[in-house]
């Protein structure tokens, strides 16, 4: 699906029948090439913003209230603007555009009335960051005019998530929306929030494979997994109070410490501490444009993910053995939250074909599902459209 501006607009005039061309704004999604559940470690992480995006336009409206539709969902939300300020969540979509807009109101952008009218290209629930892409085209929209930091906007939409939506989220996500970079992955740093370009060699093709599997556990164990790593923490602070987060411990002091941590918590940290390694070394294996040593390291993580940090499930490990064992895929790992979602492959283009019909068949044959394939260019970052 392409979404053009024209069709943005026309869409939002008549379902808004506003007297003016609205304002436009894309903030993309992304996909995360590896560094999984680090970011709320304060490690690395190394996403890509995609093409498929998330687009807010926006026009005043007199009716006093923030109103927002869904074209995806063919769903209306409104809130009365002036009351956005202490807002409580209904544990619905709308939470993620007024818990946005809260977030706003507190860091002292007034809310004016007006209506919104969202359409998103990014797959919602499947790991490409459908929320972030959401909460950071919201968030352009309300500002319009008004100029924010870019740093500043990826820290207070992620506070939507966390504060408001109740998602206890590292920063990766609205990151990478905010700051994604054409033709290159970047390497954001979670602990100190600075970030680096890594262009990726030319003869590798970035494809996400959509499980269409959304496994309820999700949203339980990702707070469960935060708060093992915090316990992990805790134990070794015990031992080293220096340690603040599992990013300030190197595997080295984890051999030396680690049974001070109990089994469950100790394997979780160990899956991040790895993880940071790896991000490192995949960075530095792109340089080198060494694709075996990127896919040794893909199926590493996803390895660490499915017996350490335990977040995979059937069909995500299914569609990483099925890759892998297919000629001209270096390497494939499970991305995003877990428990369902895409997986990620580092697919030569020679072998992009039958990648596609074996994957599919493959799966079709064994849960009846066909996935769904996405190509993966890294695109710019969020901003105004027109
Ligand atoms: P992901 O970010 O991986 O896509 P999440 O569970 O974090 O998955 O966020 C998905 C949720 O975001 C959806 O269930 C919905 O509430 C909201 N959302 C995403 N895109 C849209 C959209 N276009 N319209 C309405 N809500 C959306
Ligand atoms: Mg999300």
């Amino acid at each position: 699906m392409v979404v053009t501006a024209s069709a943005l607009s026309e869409a939002f005039l008549q379902q808004f029948q506003t007297e003016r061309q609205p304002d436009c704004f894309r903030a993309p999604g992304r996909v995360n090439l590896i560094g999984e559940h680090t970011d709320y470690n304060q490690g690395l992480v190394l996403p890509i913003a995609l093409e498929m995006a998330c687009y807010v336009a926006v026009a005043p409206a007199p009716h006093g209230n923030l109103r927002v539709y869904s074209s995806n969902l063919k769903q209306t939300r409104e809130w009365p603007a002036a009351r956005l300020v202490s807002a409580l969540p209904e544990r619905d979509w709308g939470d993620y555009v007024a818990g946005t807009a809260q977030q706003l109101a507190r860091a002292g952008y007034e809310i004016a009335p007006g209506d919104l009218y969202i359409r998103s290209e990014v797959p919602e629930g499947a790991g490409l960051s459908s929320s972030a892409s959401l909460e950071v085209a919201t968030a352009l929209a309300l500002l319009g005019e008004r100029s924010i930091d870019k740093l500043e906007l990826a820290k207070l939409c992620r506070r939507a998530e966390s504060q408001f939506v109740g998602m206890p989220c590292g920063i990766m996500d609205q990151y990478a929306s905010v700051f994604g970079q054409e033709g290159a992955a970047i390497q954001i740093d979670c602990r100190n929030l600075e970030y680096r370009a890594v262009k990726l060699p030319a003869d590798v093709r970035i494809i996400a494979v959509n499980s269409r599997v959304k496994h309820e556990l999700g949203s339980s164990a990702y707070r469960e997994r935060v708060a093992e790593c915090n316990e992990a923490v805790a134990a070794i602070r015990k031992v080293n109070g220096a340690v603040e987060s599992l990013r300030d411990v190197s595997l080295d002091c984890f051999k030396q410490v680690q049974d001070y941590v109990p089994p469950t918590p100790r394997k979780r940290a160990r899956h991040i501490i790895t993880e940071n390694a790896r991000v490192a070394e995949f960075s530095a294996a792109a340089a080198a444009c060494d694709l075996s040593e990127m896919g040794r390291l893909f199926l590493a993580s996803h390895w660490s993910m499915q017996h350490d940090y335990q977040i995979s499930c059937e069909e995500l490990d299914f569609l990483v053995e099925t890759a892998a064992a297919i000629e001209g895929v270096e390497g494939a790992r499970m991305t995003g939250g877990g428990f369902g979602g895409c997986t990620v492959n580092l697919v030569r283009p020679f072998a992009l074909d039958g990648f596609r019909r074996k994957i599919t068949s493959a799966y079709e044959g064994r849960f009846q599902i066909t996935p769904l394939f996405y190509e993966c260019t890294p695109a710019r970052g969020a901003g105004r459209l027109y």
